[in-house]
């Protein structure tokens, strides 16, 4: 039996922990329209449908749709970081932190293919357990 303590917990509802190690994220799809969004629904944000949603596994592959550079944040995060939005292939959105050399000019990152890890942030709560997020993590763009 493992260490409770040394369990980590996902920082978002979306962040799937899993004991082997395939962490990910969760969305809804929708099957009377096909909208995919992050996240457990009960209903569709885009159809409004009810009694068609399910929940999926979201992959781990997308691309930026937007990103700017940030130079101050709260007291204890490092800046300067990257934030982004990401398309995630197959469907659904999600934003967080793109990691990697600062751009020069974020513009010419949108549409640069990403993976999309779950990890550590670094953060603890009160009893010493990791806070796991997503973050992006650039890919050589795809011929
Ligand atoms: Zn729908």
């Amino acid at each position: 039996m493992s260490d409770p303590i040394a369990e980590p917990i996902a920082a978002v509802p979306y962040v799937i922990i899993d004991r082997d190690g395939d962490h990910h994220l969760v969305g809804s799809r929708c099957a009377k329209c096909g909208a995919t969004l992050l996240g457990r629904r009960v209903a569709c944000a885009a159809c409004g449908a009810n009694d068609s949603v399910t929940q999926v596994r979201l992959s781990d592959k997308g691309r930026i749709r937007t990103c700017t550079v940030v130079h101050r944040s709260y007291p204890g995060v490092p800046v300067p970081f990257i934030a982004a939005v990401i398309d995630i292939d197959g469907g659904g959105v999600v934003r967080g932190t793109l990691r990697g050399p600062i751009p020069s000019d974020p513009v010419a990152e949108v549409g640069r293919p990403v993976r999309i890890c779950v990890e550590d942030t670094g953060q603890r709560d009160a009893l010493g357990r990791a806070f796991y997020s997503q973050v992006f993590r650039p890919l050589e763009a795809a011929a």
